[in-house]
């Protein structure tokens, strides 16, 4: 169970409403079962290199280098690592912990793609190595524009698991 203030939840509804088609990300810190802040992060997928895109799942990679840098960002999200070295070292100062991240699906239900396993299997493999704790995976699906939809998800050896989110003041 993750608890979540309304407001906090309304952010990041309007954080999707935003920046959609485009999907938004960002970062959710807290105690314990309890988010206390939102840090919106800037999307950088849509200015990554062919290099840096290599690291994506081989039939999504060949479909992302063939759409313009705005249609890449519609599909999937990178974290703009300053941005969330600022959110992180803000995190620490509050004595907060670093709860989940969060992303939006523009056109696909509240669910894991392939791509955001992957991006999280490759958290989990220095996240161990930092000790740090471990984090839950939340999207936002703007599938049915009138009523978005949010789930959280534990993400462990590639198989998500759903948590459920409590609303709360
Ligand atoms: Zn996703």
């Amino acid at each position: 169970m993750l608890h979540i203030p309304s407001g906090i939840i309304q952010d990041m509804i309007a954080h999707a409403r935003e920046l959609a088609p485009h999907e938004c990300c960002g970062i959710l810190s807290g105690k314990q079962e309890t988010v206390v802040e939102c840090y919106r992060i800037t999307n950088i997928l849509a200015t990554m290199s062919k290099q840096e895109l290599s690291r994506f799942d081989g039939a999504k990679l060949s479909d992302l280098q063939r759409l313009s840098p705005e249609e890449r960002a519609d599909i999937a999200f990178q974290m703009d690592a300053r941005e969330m070295a600022m959110a992180q070292r803000d995190i620490r100062t509050k004595g907060h912990d670093l709860l989940g991240f969060y992303h939006s699906h523009t056109f696909s239900p509240a669910r894991p793609s392939q791509t955001d396993i992957t991006i999280a299997m490759e958290f989990e493999s220095y996240r161990t190595k930092l000790n740090l704790p471990e984090p839950l995976h939340l999207i936002v699906s703007l599938e049915q524009a009138a009523h978005p939809v949010i789930k959280a998800y534990r993400i462990q050896e590639a198989q998500p698991t759903e948590i459920s989110i409590q609303p709360t003041g």
